[in-house]
């Protein structure tokens, strides 16, 4: 393979939010183009006129920059082969449709909505519940093939309503090599005659995605395992137009599983179980429902795309961190696994910690600020890169730091008044009072000083500091939790560690 010219393709329809079995599919297609120095590209599929939604389109590409995994050409950056929307495409699928009647590969059909009910009502049996439009009851209905040459034309110069489909062969396979499956075969006669240019004049996904293919010189389709089924079709048309030396080369992604590995993974299930499904946050137009995304419950997109490289794919070693760049070094189509994954919403969280934990400061500071701010709290940067590094291995997902780190800036709300109760006494009230003045006293804080202090008033008044330390920690954070209690003191300062003590002692006092 000539890895220049290596040109993929992702081709979502623009319909809403983007699950994430559509990024992976993205990413796949994205690391492939790289390791090759090829080019990934974007084309919409927006044929289907009832399911476009207006906004989608950009969302895509959004997520798609945010996962770092931006197209190299695009409707709004096209290269050579644009459009890259296949509505603004339509004229020329319909004279493709139409060489493949002439060729005697398709056929035009006049029949009705009606008549389609109809044709199911009379052909369905016990043996065939759902009887289809194909080589047994094509010559039963109303279409080129059935009717003579002078009715087909006179139809046609009357403008009656017709869709172009392919003729089936009645016999015989259709294989394909699937570079994850191997060969792949079909029987012939098991697929229906599929629309491909429907009465308005628009391609189905069938016509369009194989013109459109030849037309980008797309070398490679690699899409999800749902469009295996399609497959034959596709293979087919590539073959009556004549472009078979052409035919891309064909990988079918398995599916994304719910936890359970009972069937694929839904928005729905993501709704029931509290984890998000699509990669961003998606306001549905139409109904004005929010579905939350990857990026806003607190992912970095080197995790979240690491994670979804995983998803059915590893390099044989075990190794389950990768960098993007270790991603397309170590990425072959050849090792994604051919089952189902399932996924395990708490083996993605752990793949953000451990980003988490080998990012720098530079990286997260930024995104903390922001998430504080949101939250309320106007953190400063210089106290923010002290105390990111002191807090971080205990964060899953950057919204955790909220909880970690807003002691650091404002005085605690929430005071575990349990935690301390049971085991308060007058002793303990008066060895914080005398820790108070003791403090006032401290020259210079810093975390030795605190520490020092705190130990030698303890041991003055015959606690172990051991007893002291909880009430201290929950006095300053709220819970117990946080990095070592005398770094926060150190951090928050004089004034505000003395006036939490304060306050703690009045809660418990009560
Ligand atoms: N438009 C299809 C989708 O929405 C693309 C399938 C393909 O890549 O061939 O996923």
């Amino acid at each position: 393979m000539s890895s220049q010219n290596v040109r993929v393709r992702f081709a979502p329809s623009p319909t809403g939010g983007l699950h994430l079995g559509g990024v992976r599919t993205a990413l796949f297609n994205y690391l492939f183009a790289k390791k090759h120095h090829g080019s990934f590209v974007l084309r919409i599929e927006d044929t289907d006129q009832t399911r476009f939604v207006p906004g989608a389109e950009q969302y895509i590409i959004d997520c798609l920059n945010w996962c770092g995994i931006a197209p190299d050409e695009d409707p709004h950056r096209p290269g050579n082969y644009g459009p890259y929307r296949q509505s603004e495409r339509k004229e020329m699928y319909r004279a493709y449709a139409e060489q493949l009647v002439e060729k005697g590969y398709a056929y035009y059909a006049f029949d009705t909505p009606e008549e389609l009910e109809k044709m199911r009502e009379q052909f369905k049996s016990e043996k065939n519940p759902s009887p289809q439009y194909n080589h047994e009851t094509r010559l039963k209905m109303s279409n080129s093939l059935s009717l003579s040459k002078e009715e087909v034309e006179k139809k046609l110069s009357t403008n009656q309503a017709f869709v172009i489909r392919i003729k089936m062969p009645e016999h015989g396979e259709i294989h394909l090599h699937d570079m994850i499956r191997g060969d792949v075969s079909f029987q012939a006669n098991l697929v229906d005659d599929k629309v491909l240019l429907k009465a308005d004049g628009m391609p189905t996904y069938h016509l369009a995605v194989v013109v459109d293919d030849h037309s980008m010189e797309i070398t490679h389709a690699f899409r999800g395992e749902e469009w295996l089924p399609s497959a034959p079709v596709h293979v087919l048309l590539w073959e009556y137009f004549g472009w078979k030396e052409k035919m891309p080369k064909w990988a079918h992604f398995p599916l994304i599983l719910k936890p359970d590995g009972q069937g694929k993974l839904s928005k729905r299930d993501g709704d029931r179980l509290g984890f998000p499904v699509f990669a961003m946050d998606w306001l549905d137009p139409k109904s004005g429902e929010m579905t939350k995304g990857f990026k806003e419950m607190g992912f970095l997109p080197n995790a979240f795309i690491n994670m979804l490289a995983l998803l059915g794919w590893n390099d044989g070693t075990g190794k389950e961190i990768f960098t993007k760049e270790e991603l397309i070094q170590q990425f072959t189509i050849e090792r994604i696994h051919k089952g189902g994954a399932k996924f395990d919403f708490e083996k993605a969280k752990w793949y953000n910690q451990e980003w988490i934990k080998s990012s720098d400061n530079e990286l997260l500071l930024p995104l903390i600020k922001n998430i504080l701010h949101n939250n309320g709290i106007d953190a400063d940067s210089k106290i923010l890169n002290k105390v990111i590094p002191i807090t971080k291995e205990r964060c899953h997902l950057l919204n955790d730091f909220v909880a970690q780190l807003k002691y650091f800036f404002i005085d605690p709300t929430e005071i575990d008044v349990d935690a301390v109760k049971p085991k308060w006494d007058e002793n303990k009230s008066s060895f914080f009072h005398t820790l108070i003045q003791e403090m006032n006293n401290i020259p210079n804080w810093t975390a030795e000083e605190v520490e020092k202090c705190f130990k030698e008033t303890a041991t003055k008044l015959q606690f172990k500091p051991g007893d002291v330390q909880l009430p201290f920690r929950i006095m300053l954070v709220g819970g117990k939790f946080g990095p070592a209690v005398f770094e926060i003191s150190s951090i928050i300062g004089k004034n505000s560690t003395i006036r939490r003590i304060q306050q703690g002692i009045d809660l418990f006092n009560k």
